[in-house]
């Protein structure tokens, strides 16, 4: 049976101008026709009139399952809790209108496995698995005086991150979260904002081991994202043959055009940077992020503008962290006030296809590609401020099959 969406006016992700009356034909779970001459045809339809159809949003950095409080003993939180929150998360990022996530780390192959059989409702995830991090770098959240180490660690579910010193320790975990599902590894390269033995200025992780960590992902015909603040981080990732960057809070001229020529992305991740200062007892972060995370948002907005002038791909991340995830459109108001609204939303479609090496099936509205369809109500090109607000988002239709209407 064709289902039809009918009367909205499309904007298509590729960065074209906004194309009315629009109809939208589905078979299965694929988009079979993309047409503007407002012809009917047959099949069931959904009235779309005064709305704005967009593809389903995608957020390439992602943290479902980092419910669990920063602060606390790792034992206080069950399991079962922690599974529930990430649920709900998955819950919400749906209801906000995203229908895919990259998630930077934590979750693995399990919750992935979950949503696609339809025990869980959730988006289509591309997890890491833990992050790839060294010994008292990004992510290793334990007091440096702590006589034990201890992580939340669930596999199938939840890791915040795998300790790994050596080539040969990061060639392992590499191929123990590939081995749980992982879509793409992800490594820490600099110092972080939720970090308490480290600064923004380090570098973490030797070009030595990253490269093991790209073997490993170039054997499963896959990439290595890194999360970096700094130029000498990103330089390191870069001569490892890292491909996507994340955050490029401190970024130059010289390294935006080093990213270019090597065809590497940025993702910068505004929202969390926005929400942070206010958010970090809500997320239960020590307060030590906050002088952390001042002005990082004003220089990741300058990074962004930057990597555009220099043509690189610049992708969309909101990492948010909790267990109320309902900020995800964020990014992309965010985004629309340094880019554009226009190009806010191509990142977060097509351009975060491209980055997650999924541009045959997702990011953009065309006969072919996965039926990823959103409707809001409302010109989010007009008022950004409508992604951000996930009542706005009326229609949500992951695969051809509709998890979300609210219209009329
Ligand atoms: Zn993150």
């Amino acid at each position: 049976m064709t289902l039809l969406l009918s009367g909205g006016r499309l904007i298509d992700g590729t960065g074209a101008d906004p194309r009315t009356n629009a109809t939208i034909a589905i078979e299965g779970e694929r988009i079979s026709a993309v047409s503007t001459n407002g012809q009917r045809r047959a099949g069931d339809a959904i009235d779309c009139s005064g709305l704005t159809l967009l593809p389903g949003l995608i957020d390439a950095h992602a943290h479902l399952g980092l419910v669990f409080d920063f602060t606390a003993d790792p034992g206080a939180m069950s399991s079962a809790e922690i599974a529930a929150r990430t649920f709900r998360n998955c819950d919400l990022c749906l209801d906000a209108g995203f229908t895919t996530v990259r998630d930077m780390c934590g979750v693995d192959g399990g919750l992935a496995r979950a949503i696609e059989s339809g025990l869980v409702r959730g988006p289509r995830v591309f997890p890491s698995g833990p992050a790839i991090v060294q010994t008292g770098g990004h992510g290793h959240t334990t007091g440096p005086f702590c006589f034990q180490d201890h992580s939340i660690e669930f596999p199938g579910l939840v890791q915040l991150i795998a300790i790994c010193d050596g080539a040969d320790e990061v060639r392992h975990q590499a191929r123990v979260n590939f081995r749980r599902g992982a879509t793409q590894l992800k490594a820490f390269i600099s110092g972080g904002v939720v970090s308490t033995t480290d600064r923004l200025e380090d570098t973490q992780l030797t070009v030595e081991e990253l490269r093991a960590a790209v073997v490993e992902a170039k054997a499963r015909e896959t990439y290595v994202a890194g999360h970096a603040h700094n130029t000498r981080a990103i330089r390191n990732g870069l001569e490892a043959g890292l491909e996507c960057f994340e955050h490029g809070t401190m970024l130059d001229e010289a390294t935006a055009a080093a990213m270019a020529k090597a065809g590497a992305a940025l993702d910068p991740t505004l929202a969390v940077t926005h929400l942070m200062v206010d958010s970090w007892q809500e997320w239960k972060l020590p307060q030590s992020v906050v002088p952390r995370v001042q002005g990082c948002e004003r220089m990741m907005g300058e990074a962004t503008r930057m990597a555009r002038a220099a043509g690189v791909l610049i992708g969309s991340g909101s990492d948010l962290l909790g267990s109320e995830q309902n900020r995800r459109g964020l990014e992309l108001t965010l985004k629309a006030a340094v880019l554009s609204p226009m190009e806010a939303i191509v990142c977060a479609t097509l351009s975060n296809a491209r980055i997650m090496h999924q541009e045959q099936d997702l990011g953009s509205v065309a006969e072919g590609k996965l039926a990823d369809l959103i409707a809001i109500n409302g010109d989010p090109l007009d008022n950004p401020a409508l992604f951000d607000d996930p009542s706005s988002v009326v229609l949500v239709i992951k695969g051809g099959k509709v998890v979300k209407n609210a219209i009329g």
